[in-house]
């Protein structure tokens, strides 16, 4: 069995915190397991609650849009969450969730040793870097982060372009920049 394999099993039933109460299941990740890239949401929504992925509803469809567009697939990427509960509602997640889920992405990270990472959106990159999700997100856009040595680009979450198309071009843009520093 994998590592990562290894610490879906150790989390698979996890009760650390409240969200354990009301999911149907956890979402862990999906994607290769020696990935190029990692691309990071917040939390899942109802879709992936009931089907135990990222990233399957009309939000992950688009964002398979993208990656399509780019000639990457799972065979090279690995999609997840840094919340691996949904929380009821859709809403945010509270602090003490995260700083109790907050061990497995990390976890989860150190054994996928992406090349680099893309957030997506501010919630997930908040999870990452020093980043107040009240801060303007727009600007940490265009700019290369840091997460452990790893490097990070910060694009839109595909639900803020569901709601606002006329932004996509700039998730456009992040890719170009998402692909050339991966490949310097
Ligand atoms: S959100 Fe994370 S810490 Fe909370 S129950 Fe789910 S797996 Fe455990």
């Amino acid at each position: 069995m994998t590592d990562i394999n290894k610490l879906y099993d150790s989390i698979a039933y996890c009760n650390k915190c409240i969200l354990s109460k009301t999911r149907n299941t956890i979402v862990f990740g999906k994607g290769s397991q020696n990935p190029d890239i990692v691309f990071i949401g917040e939390a899942p929504g109802s879709d992936e609650d009931k089907l135990g992925l990222p990233f399957v509803g009309r939000s992950g469809k688009l964002l398979d849009k993208w990656i399509n567009k780019y000639n990457l697939s799972l065979d090279n990427i690995y999609i997840m969450n840094a919340i691996k509960c949904r929380p009821p509602k859709n809403r945010d997640p509270l602090p003490e969730e995260k700083n109790a889920c907050r061990e497995y992405f990390e976890k989860q990270l150190e054994i996928l040793k992406p090349k680099i990472i893309c957030a997506l959106g501010k919630h997930a990159l908040s999870n990452l870097i020093d980043f107040s999700v009240s801060s303007k997100y727009s600007d940490m856009r265009g700019a290369l982060h840091t997460y452990k040595n790893i490097p990070v680009v910060a694009t839109y979450h595909p639900a803020f372009i569901l709601r606002s198309p006329q932004s996509a071009e700039k998730v456009y843009d992040d890719f170009e920049l998402l692909l050339k520093t991966m490949n310097n």
